[in-house]
């Protein structure tokens, strides 16, 4: 049922794919590197990877909207310049216009190609009617449920008739039951060969979704995005999320996500003064956006459960967007460690378990003050100072020179949280200053 009917064609060809953006302060930061991928007729393909891995970014550059700072990419073997003619894209947040009906909302992709009304009109009927939205031509979006909403995107997107359906993340926005009646339905279309596309592009998160819905997946890795894994999905339709060899796939994704190849910083950073003039470009150590509180809530759990990551991963319901930072800080403050998808706690884990909370700042202030690099350079720039105050736009300034504004300003966060808690420092506010509350805290070591 599936099989192609031709021999697979080459659409989309990325060749050394690199994407960076320049910072506000000057500086390049890469979002993307080396990128090589190929995108064939007949197969749907799951981009699957942790928020900020740059997902988006690498279908943006498929759909034409922006461009590769390096490399190329081809569309049917043709370096692509501009908008991908053969591309039409479903987002997450819906992206319809509140003051166009459905059916004008379904005939704007056709409007923009130039198609005259009449055909135009014929078209976005016929889709709306194979997408089911049959009876709400004439509502509005906020009259529509969010289910009803995102088949309004899809019947846009596909009424276009694109070569390359590509879905940002499509299913997130809607609520379980919802998403999972959706995602079927278009598995129908797609097998049955209703819908006239002939490749399609899924941007996930959900290890589920990408393994019920793919051919193939693609894992990509963060800081910046690189393929992980590339790998061919040959269950047939429709797939049994219980079967074995569902599992053991959903496990094996699991485990390459999950194992991030924690960056260690070098011992002998040297310390960076504001007028260094190329700070150096090597990785940057990146703190996960949770709170020590979570990975302490966390390790609790751990304690009894040891053992498998993806079984503790659902009997907790955790997405493993949501698990993936608890676990990458736990490592980093050296409390969990994670083989071949068990995760376990370490010795200093199980120490921080049965430590009230004055031991437990210990130990963690201990850790970061040898192991987290921002927060030693936060220390070794307070103890600098005569006032031992500091701006936030200082580190900032630093934080950009590796990360996006947005990412920085996390970095910063998770920094002063961690830093709070372990009493190393503390931050005002209103005046955007980080400050040492007691003077004899100790220097960090290793800067
Ligand atoms: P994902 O979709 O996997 O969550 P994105 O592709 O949206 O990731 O973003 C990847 C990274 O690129 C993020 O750190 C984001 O902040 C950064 N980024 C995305 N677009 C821009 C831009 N226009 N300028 C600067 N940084 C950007
Ligand atoms: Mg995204």
């Amino acid at each position: 049922m599936v099989l192609a009917k031709t021999a697979k064609q080459r659409l989309i060809t990325l060749e050394g794919v690199n994407k960076s953006y320049e910072q506000p302060n000057g500086q390049q930061i890469t979002i993307l590197e080396s990128i090589d991928l190929e995108l064939r007729t007949g197969e749907i393909v799951a981009l699957l990877g942790p928020s900020g891995s740059g997902k988006s970014t690498l279908m943006r550059m498929i759909a034409g909207l922006i461009a590769p700072t390096k490399g190329k990419v081809l569309y049917h073997n043709r370096p692509l310049i501009g908008l991908n003619p053969g591309v039409a894209i479903v987002f997450q947040s819906f992206a319809l216009y509140p003051w166009l009906t459905v059916l004008e909302n379904v005939e704007l992709g056709l409007k923009a190609k130039g198609v005259l009304p009449d055909v135009r009109r014929q078209k976005a009927l016929q889709m709306i009617d194979v997408i089911g939205l049959d009876g709400f031509e004439n509502a509005y979006p906020k009259e529509l449920s969010g289910g009803m909403r995102q088949r309004v995107g899809f019947a846009r997107a596909l009424a276009v008739e694109p070569e390359l359906l590509c879905m940002d993340e499509p299913f997130s926005a809607l609520d379980v039951l919802t998403a999972e009646n959706l995602r079927y339905e278009l598995l129908d279309l797609w097998l049955e060969h209703k819908i006239p596309t002939r490749a399609v592009l899924i941007v996930t998160h959900g290890i589920e979704e990408a393994v019920i819905l793919a051919d193939r997946i693609i894992v990509l890795g963060r800081n910046p995005g690189r393929i992980r894994a590339d790998l061919p999905v040959t269950l047939s339709h429709y797939r049994d999320r219980k079967s074995p060899s569902f599992q053991a796939l959903v496990d094996q994704v699991y485990k390459i996500l999950t194992n991030p190849e924690l960056e260690e910083i070098e011992p002998s950073t040297p310390v960076f003064s504001v007028s260094e003039p190329e700070p150096p470009k090597a990785k940057y150590q990146s703190l996960p956006a949770v709170r020590i509180g979570s990975i302490a809530g966390f390790l609790e759990i751990l304690e009894d459960r040891q053992g498998d990551l993806y079984r503790l991963a659902q009997e907790l319901q955790l997405e493993v967007d949501d698990i993936l930072p608890i676990i990458e800080a736990a490592q980093l403050l050296d409390l969990a460690h994670i083989r071949e998808g068990d995760i376990n706690l370490t010795e200093t884990g199980k120490e921080f378990i049965v430590s009230g909370i004055d031991e437990r700042k210990q130990i963690i202030k201990e850790r970061m003050l040898n192991h987290i690099r921002l927060v030693q350079q936060i220390c070794t720039l307070l103890h600098s100072k005569r006032n031992n105050r500091i701006t936030e736009e200082l580190i900032l300034d630093i934080l950009e020179s590796y990360f996006s504004a947005q990412e920085a300003q996390k970095q910063l966060q998770t920094a002063i949280d961690w830093g709070r808690y372990a009493e190393l420092f503390s931050y005002d506010e209103p005046s955007g200053e980080i400050f040492l509350e007691q003077v004899d805290i100790p220097e960090p070591a290793a800067v």
